[in-house]
């Protein structure tokens, strides 16, 4: 994934999204969200798999307010070591 998609989510997310893996609501293909394929030539930001070509997040700048669209993804999971289970 190209550099301007992850610096405009970051500014969202207050992890690293690149190292997210998510899974693609159409195919249901599991990757880490780098190995997206990013496209810039289109109105805001789209991220689409990389198996299906299926778009899984669109991200818009608009009329002072950003929309971010993730139905694409059936989820999105990363680690978190920082924050480890408590084992109850
Ligand atoms: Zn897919």
């Amino acid at each position: 994934m190209a550099m301007p998609l992850a610096g405009e989510l970051n500014r969202i997310f207050a992890f690293d999204i690149t190292t997210a893996e998510g899974k693609c609501s159409n195919c249901g293909a599991r990757r880490h969200f780098a190995e997206a394929h990013l496209y810039v030539k289109c109105p805001g930001l789209v991220a689409r798999c990389s198996d299906s070509g299926h778009v899984l997040l669109r991200l818009v700048h608009a009329g002072g307010r950003l929309l971010l669209d993730l139905r694409g993804m059936t989820y999105l999971t990363l680690d978190t070591p920082q924050f480890q289970d408590s084992g109850r």
